[in-house]
C-alpha cells in the first residue's frame, strides 16, 4: 500500500518534467560469435601474507533479477529492498574490513525488471555491474536461460570472474560447459567454491531448445559428489554456491540433502527459493539472501594453520539486509542509462481507460484507500472481470478465476500506461489452463470461498477468515454462482451454472488459473500435471506473464481503449446488514471510532464482523427495543442521557410523544 502511494507521487513528479520523448543514451548492439570456450582450473590468489590464522570471508548475492537501481520498473516504485546499487555499498564496507573476501553471485541475475531492455547490448548491464563490484563468482541460474544461447555465451564470456556450474555438460563430450568449480588460495589457505543449478532447464525451456541446445542439465548430489571427490586434497575449505533451494521442488536432492550426505562443506550459499533464511543442517551453515537483493550473505570462517594444515575454528553467518542502505552512487551514476530507459518503457502509454473499474474501492467510505472493507471482494468488479476475460481468451477456456492481490488494485480513467498493469496484477505469474472435473472445479470454489467468515446474526459487515491471504480468494468468470455465507465453508457454493446449465460433475471443464493457482489446485490433488493444455510461459516465456498478457490483450482485442466490463456473475447471499444500527456503525467506522480488526501479522484485514451485540458490550451505541408502555422519557432516564441525544440517533422518530412498542431505537453512549 505504502509502495502505491510512493509510487503514484513518483509518477507525478516524473509525468511533470518528462514527456514523451525522453532521450535515452543508448548503446549499439553488438552480436558475438559462439565460440569454444576452454574451462581452466587455474587457482585466483588472494592475499599471499604468512599467516597462521586468520577470516576468511565469503560474501553472495543470488536471485537479484535484473536489479540495479532500488527500483520496481513494472510499479514505476521505488523498491528499498532491491538492486546492486545497494548491495555495492554493503560489498565496499565487508571488503574495506577483510580486502580478500570472495564476491559470488548465486543466479537468476539477468532477467526480470525490465532488465530484457538491456539483452541486445554488448554487455548486458547486470555483467557490466558484477564486472564494476567485483564479482569472483557467478553460478548460473535457471533464468539466465531464458533467451536464445548467443545471450548467455556473451554473458558468460563478458564477465570478468569464474562462471559456475558442475552440472552442465556438452552433450557432444560430456565435457564442462563451465567451470564446476573454483579454487581461491587466501594467504595459504585453499579454498574451493562448487556451483550448481536445477537439473530442470530444459523441461522449464521445453517450448524454445534452442536456449540450452547442446546442453544436458545432470542430476545434483551425484555432480557436486563427484567434483568433492576430484577435489580432494586440494582445498582446505570448501563452499557450496547453488542456485537450489533447500528443498527439491520435484523430489531431487536440495540443500538440506547436500549439507547432510556431502559433510566436507563448510559453508553452503543457497538460491533460487527466493526465501532469507540462515540455518545449520549437519553442522554446516546455510543461508540464503532472498530475492531482488533483499540482503547480502556473509560468512565469516575463522581458520587456524596447524601442523601444516588450515582447520576451522568457527563460521559466523549473516544475511546483511539492504533496506536501510544507502546505494553506491557509482553505480547510480555508471547505470543511469538502465534507469531513464526503463523508466521510459514503464511511462509508455499503451492505452486509455475509459472509465474508472471501481468506483468506491473502500466499501464503507468510498475512498480509494482500503481501510474497511474492499468492495472487490463483496461483489463482482470490473478488475478482476478484465483478468478473467484475458486468462479465458488466451487459454481458451470455459471458466477462469483470478484473486485481487492489492486492495487498492484499481484502473482510473485516463492514460493506460504499461506500469499501470503492475497495480492490477502484482506478481509476474504466468497463465495456466487446465482440464478439470465439474466435481473438483466445486471443491475448488468451496476451498477458494472459505475466505469469507460465516454471517451471523447482527453483523453489519462481511469478513473474511484470519487464516486465508487475499492471495487465495479467487472469483470465477464463466460459471454464475450464488456464495451463501450464512452457511459454513465447504457448503456455500449455491446454484453453481456453466452457459446456462448446472455444472455436470462427471464433465471436463477447461479452467485457466495462473502458475501458482495451478500449485494450489496439484497440491489439493484436484489435477496433475498431465491435465495441463496450456502453459503461456512454455508457449510465450517472460512475454506469457499475466501482465503481459493483459497488455497484448488491451492493444490487440480492445483496440488500446478499456472500459469497465462487469460480469455480475456472482452474489453474495444469506447476510442481512440493514439493521437499524448500520448507518450509525458506518459512522462511527469512518469517523475512526470503530477499527474493523486486521488480523495478528496485519496481513488480512476485515478479519471479524462488526455485530450491533458488540456495541451493546461496548456501550458505544446501544440498541433498544421499545416494550409496551414505555415512553421516551423512561427510556432516557433508563440510559442517564437526554430525550434530544435519543431523538438524534433515531430520525425515524417524528413525534417524540409516539414511539411504538418493538421499535429498535438507537441509544447512544452516556
Ligand atoms: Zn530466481
Amino acid at each position: 500500500m505504502k509502495k502505491f502511494l510512493i509510487a503514484t507521487l513518483i509518477t507525478s513528479i516524473f509525468m511533470a518534467c518528462n514527456s514523451n520523448d525522453v532521450s535515452v543514451e543508448k548503446k549499439e548492439p553488438v552480436k558475438m560469435e559462439i565460440t569454444e570456450r576452454v574451462v581452466t582450473h587455474e587457482v585466483i590468489v588472494k592475499g599471499e601474507e604468512e599467516v597462521t590464522e586468520q577470516t576468511i570471508r565469503v560474501a553472495a548475492t543470488s536471485d537479484v533479477h535484473g536489479r540495479i537501481y532500488p527500483y520496481d520498473y513494472a510499479i514505476d516504485g521505488k523498491d528499498d529492498d532491491a538492486g546492486l546499487a545497494k548491495v555495492s555499498t554493503i560489498v565496499n564496507s565487508l571488503r574495506g574490513e577483510n580486502p580478500n573476501m570472495i564476491l559470488m553471485d548465486d543466479g537468476d541475475t539477468v532477467q526480470d525488471n525490465s532488465s530484457e531492455l538491456f539483452n541486445d547490448l554488448e554487455i548486458h548491464p547486470m555483467v557490466e555491474a558484477m564486472n564494476t563490484i567485483g564479482y569472483d563468482i557467478w553460478t548460473l541460474g535457471n533464468h539466465e536461460f531464458n533467451f536464445e544461447k548467443e545471450f548467455i555465451e556473451r554473458n558468460i564470456s563478458n564477465f570478468n570472474g569464474t562462471v559456475l556450474s558442475a552440472n552442465i555438460k556438452n552433450k557432444k563430450d560430456g565435457s564442462s560447459y563451465v567451470n564446476p568449480y573454483q579454487i581461491f588460495n587466501v594467504n595459504g589457505a585453499r579454498v574451493a567454491v562448487i556451483g550448481v543449478i536445477p537439473p530442470y532447464v530444459p523441461m522449464w525451456e521445453s517450448s524454445s531448445p534452442s536456449h540450452f541446445k547442446g546442453l544436458e542439465f545432470n542430476e545434483i548430489l551425484k555432480s557436486v559428489q563427484e567434483t568433492v571427490k576430484k577435489l580432494d586434497g586440494q582445498y582446505d575449505i570448501l563452499i557450496g554456491s547453488f542456485h537450489m533451494g533447500r528443498e527439491d521442488q520435484y523430489g531431487g536432492a536440495g540443500i538440506y540433502d547436500l549439507a547432510n550426505k556431502v559433510p566436507e562443506f563448510d559453508v553452503i550459499f543457497g538460491g533460487h527459493e527466493h526465501a532469507k533464511y540462515v540455518e545449520n543442517v549437519n553442522d554446516t551453515p546455510i543461508v540464503e539472501p532472498g530475492f531482488a537483493g533483499w540482503a547480502v550473505s556473509k560468512a565469516d570462517i575463522h581458520v587456524m594453520k596447524k601442523d601444516g594444515k588450515w582447520l576451522v575454528k568457527g563460521i559466523e553467518v549473516e544475511n546483511i539486509q539492504t533496506k536501510t542502505i544507502e546505494a553506491d552512487q557509482k553505480i547510480l551514476d555508471e547505470f543511469k542509462y538502465v534507469d531513464d530507459q526503463a523508466k521510459t518503457v514503464a511511462n509508455t502509454v499503451i492505452g486509455k481507460v475509459n472509465e474508472t473499474f471501481i468506483a468506491r474501492p473502500d466499501f464503507i467510505t468510498g475512498e480509494d484507500k482500503v481501510t474497511t472493507m474492499p468492495t472487490a471482494q463483496l461483489q463482482p468488479n470490473a478488475v478482476i472481470d478484465l483478468i478473467n476475460d484475458v486468462q479465458l481468451k488466451y487459454a481458451g477456456a470455459d471458466v477462469s478465476s483470478a484473486a485481487f492481490f492489492k486492495s487498492e488494485a484499481n484502473l482510473k480513467e485516463g492514460n493506460f500506461h504499461n506500469k499501470d498493469v503492475a497495480n492490477i496484477y502484482k506478481y509476474a505469474n504466468t497463465l495456466v489452463g487446465v482440464n478439470m472435473t465439474g466435481e473438483n472445479l466445486l471443491k475448488f470454489m468451496e476451498w477458494s470461498m472459505s475466505y469469507y467468515n460465516t454471517w451471523n446474526e447482527g453483523d453489519v459487515t462481511i469478513s473474511f477468515n484470519k487464516d486465508v491471504r487475499g492471495y487465495n480468494y479467487d472469483m470465477f468468470a464463466g460459471v454464475n454462482y450464488k456464495i451463501d455465507l450464512s452457511k459454513e465453508a465447504g457448503n456455500r457454493v449455491v446454484n453453481p451454472m456453466i452457459n446456462g446449465e448446472a455444472i455436470d460433475l462427471a464433465k471436463t471443464y477447461k479452467v485457466a488459473v495462473n502458475n501458482y493457482r495451478f500449485g494450489t489446485l496439484t497440491k489439493h490433488g484436484w489435477v496433475n500435471s498431465k491435465d495441463k493444455y496450456y502453459d503461456s510461459y512454455e508457449a510465450m516465456q517472460d512475454a506469457g506473464r499475466i501482465r503481459d498478457l493483459i497488455i497484448k490483450y488491451t492493444k490487440e482485442e480492445k483496440n488500446g481503449e478499456l472500459a469497465p466490463n462487469i460480469h455480475n456473475n456472482w452474489e453474495i447471499i444469506g447476510v442481512k446488514l440493514d439493521y437499524p444500527e448500520r448507518d450509525a456503525i458506518y459512522e462511527m467506522i469512518r469517523e475512526g471510532k470503530i477499527v474493523i480488526p486486521s488480523s495478528a501479522d496485519g496481513r488480512t484485514r476485515n478479519v471479524e464482523s462488526i455485530n450491533r451485540k458488540d456495541y451493546i458490550v461496548a456501550e458505544e451505541i446501544v440498541s433498544y427495543t421499545v416494550k409496551t408502555g414505555d415512553t421516551l422519557g423512561e427510556i432516557a432516564n433508563k440510559f442517564d442521557i437526554e430525550i434530544s441525544e435519543i431523538l438524534k440517533e433515531n430520525k425515524n422518530i417524528k413525534n417524540a410523544d409516539v414511539i411504538i412498542a418493538g421499535e429498535e431505537l438507537i441509544v447512544p453512549a452516556n
